[in-house]
């Protein structure tokens, strides 16, 4: 039922289906650098074997848009944090229902809208005296020096729809502030380097969604996931194969992932491993 033919050898040639499901930043990309060069073997590896990676990213669409297009991916994919799924238009044969079309893509909306999310953020800010920053309140300048990217890449990365990253300025009084959100109903994560407030979705949920989709097009499929913070746990939780990348969140996400397997490194260099590995494993083992 899959569009794709390139897909397709590999669901004839095992009867399982095969997806990776990955994080960007300090698991496909680099944490500082934002590089990912050293995971070509690997991303070589899995486009001659037909597994389809979707990126699942606390980026923005605009920001992930940009990633796929250099990385040259054309899947689709996840993003703030499973706040929407963008499936590139004809990608699946039957239609998504509840999906709504913009540009290119079929998008299913699952997270809180942008104004409610900002509005509930400095409510608990005020109610918990713990003063933050968030991306709304940020110049491109400033989320460019605090991420580490150019200005034009932090202008996309301000294009929110679901999800808000903040700084906690009063770092003592962090528990009261998360908990201030979660008395109004909303959720928060933490990524590699900022908080972030969002409705009652997560990269699990969405990874589940697009994951039934896979199935339905394709029949049985083995599912892998990479995430290096606590906000991949919920993805990590959800994948049959849950491949935890070394930072320094790693006991964090060990506690919270059930039968997690560490990479041997960090970043793009572990991510390479970790499929090498799991593709070299996966061409003696019978699918599950
Ligand atoms: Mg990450």
């Amino acid at each position: 039922m899959l569009l794709h033919a390139h897909l397709l050898p590999e669901v004839l040639t095992s009867g399982c289906m095969r997806v990776v499901i990955t994080d960007l930043d300090g698991t496909l990309l680099d944490h500082g650098t934002y590089a990912y060069q050293a995971a070509l073997p690997a991303l070589g590896e899995l486009e001659r074997a037909g597994i389809p990676v979707v990126f699942c990213t606390s980026k923005t669409r605009a920001e992930t848009a940009m990633w796929k297009q250099l990385i040259g991916n054309r899947h689709p994919f996840i993003v703030e944090n499973g706040g929407a799924i963008c499936v590139p238009v004809g990608y699946f044969a039957d239609s998504i229902p509840t999906a709504v079309r913009a540009e290119e893509f079929d998008i299913l909306k699952l997270g809180t809208g942008y104004s409610e999310l900002t509005e509930v953020l400095a409510t608990a800010s005020k109610q918990s005296r713990c003063r933050v920053r968030g991306f709304a309140s940020m110049r491109p300048e400033e989320v460019a020096s605090a991420c580490g990217m150019s200005v034009e890449q932090a202008a996309l990365a301000q294009m929110r729809e679901y999800d808000e990253p903040f700084l906690v300025l009063d770092v003592h009084r962090t528990e009261q502030l998360l908990a201030a959100i979660s008395e109004q109903g909303l959720s928060w994560t933490k990524g590699g380097r900022f908080f972030h407030i969002l409705g009652n979705n997560d990269k699990g949920f969405a990874a589940r969604t697009l994951l039934d989709l896979y199935r339905i097009a394709a029949g049985q499929v083995e599912s892998l996931g990479l995430g290096d913070g606590l906000n991949d746990a919920p993805l990590l939780n959800i994948v049959d194969v849950p491949i935890l990348i070394p930072s320094p969140a790693l006991t964090e996400l060990q506690l919270a992932v059930t039968g997690g397997r560490p990479a041997p490194f960090g970043g793009p260099v572990g991510w390479n491993a970790a499929i090498l590995n799991y593709l070299a494993q996966a061409r003696y083992e019978a699918p599950r």
